[in-house]
């Protein structure tokens, strides 16, 4: 048979790490590279409870279709924590969506046309991008530092691109860097949005994961205009296997993400929608998440400390104030793909990402993505400490 694919599917490739990362898979790899939550921090007594009533309500209404919006239940209890965080909402304003990834990939479907740019920060979700790729975009990348997305860059490449349809962001505690978005440039960016009149895409999976300090207001919240999209999940603060994210934008924009939704999958399971309902209902999602807030801090506080201990002193990481990341800057000319595949997995045992795949336009190979949520603070101490020594055994070039 001759196989002729569309055109967008020359975007729709498996990813360069995806081989590493099988590697990874092995279990006598210590694996800092998923973005998995800590699986012991899991409420698995109250899903257990929830999902067990969702199945017996009446009528069978939780294993029943449901509307492709979402359950009404589930979208007044997400209003109800979107205005809790300072972000005015009603349920209307509420898609629900498998996992927030969903969202990616229907914003680029609703807004982005062949050879259209897409704003984003350098580097970016890997997952982003994967969810773009299909609609054949072009990108602007704009460099971060500390402080998130730098706004002369993102100035610079609005100007550079009349034809950039929307700003990707994750502005709290970024994936790949840890970075989060400072309240001045969170001002500036919508300034921008507005003046040159783009979307943008305020992507929020970590922004509950927070260690220190206060909440910056999200970017919908200082949406005067009805331009931002603002994607939330639960994955982060529950579990991933719900797959339960959301959309909050204005109604001319939420109503065709609502058009996509029928045409991808009808809707989000409705045995989920109704468990994660019940779960809002019955306990106290706040204390959950103070607790992984504790958990989470103390991880990322026992990898810094190893990193300081056992890395070379050439190599920079960043300090997170929440999330799930840390990003390790390597001298230039030092590649961690290759460091990957013949040191750090058959040598060292341990995996992380390698950086060059978040880069969407020129990759950089001097830099690694480290996770901490995943392994325990006794696994992070060897692990670091393994792969601290592997580094100290190949001289940076
Ligand atoms: N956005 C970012 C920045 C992420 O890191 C992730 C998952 N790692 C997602 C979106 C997707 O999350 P989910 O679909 O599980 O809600």
């Amino acid at each position: 048979m001759t196989q002729h694919f569309a055109q967008r599917m020359q975007a729709v490739q498996p990813s360069a790490i995806g081989e590493l990362l099988a590697l990874g898979a092995d279990p006598s790899i210590l694996s800092f590279g998923g973005g998995y939550p800590d699986a012991s921090l899991f409420p698995v007594a109250q899903l257990e409870t929830v999902f067990r009533e969702a199945i017996r309500q009446p009528g069978g209404s939780a294993l029943q279709y449901a509307p492709s919006d979402g359950l009404p239940r589930l979208r007044e209890q997400i209003a109800d924590l979107m205005r809790a965080d300072g972000t005015p909402c009603r349920a209307q304003d509420v898609l629900i969506l498998q996992g927030s990834q969903q969202g990616l990939d229907f914003a680029a479907r609703m807004l982005v046309d062949p050879g259209d740019v897409i704003v984003t920060e350098d580097p970016t979700f890997l997952g982003a991008l994967i969810a773009f790729n299909p609609s054949q975009p072009r990108y602007a990348a704009v460099p971060i530092d500390n402080d998130g997305m730098q706004m002369d860059g993102l100035e610079a490449a609005l100007q550079a691109n009349p034809r950039a349809r929307m700003i990707y962001t994750v502005p709290d505690f970024q994936n790949p860097t840890g970075v989060t978005l400072a309240l001045p440039r969170r001002k500036r960016l919508m300034e921008l949005a507005n003046a040159h009149d783009v979307i943008v895409l305020e992507d929020t999976p970590y922004r509950h994961i927070r260690f220190t300090g206060e909440s910056l207001p999200t970017l919908k919240s200082m949406d005067t205009d009805g331009r931002v999209i603002h994607l939330g999940s639960f994955s982060k603060v529950l579990v991933p296997a719900l797959r339960i994210g959301w959309a909050v934008a204005a109604p001319a924009l939420l109503d065709r993400m609502g058009l996509l939704k029928v045409a991808a999958d009808t809707q989000t399971s409705t045995l989920n929608m109704a468990a994660t309902s019940l779960f809002l209902d019955r306990y106290d999602l706040g204390a959950h998440i103070a607790l992984l807030r504790q958990a989470y801090r103390a991880k990322k506080d026992v990898m810094l400390d190893a990193i300081r201990q056992h890395f070379p002193q050439e190599v920079t990481v960043t300090d997170p104030a929440g999330g799930l990341f840390t990003w390790a800057t390597f001298p230039e000319g030092f590649d961690a793909t290759a460091f990957m595949r013949d040191v750090a997995l058959p040598i060292a045992r341990v995996a992380y990402v390698p950086g060059a795949s978040f880069f969407p336009v020129t990759q950089r190979a001097n830099h690694a993505r480290i996770n901490y949520s995943a392994a325990t603070e006794d696994q992070i101490r060897q692990g670091i400490a393994a792969l601290g020594a592997a580094l100290k055994s190949h001289p940076f070039p």
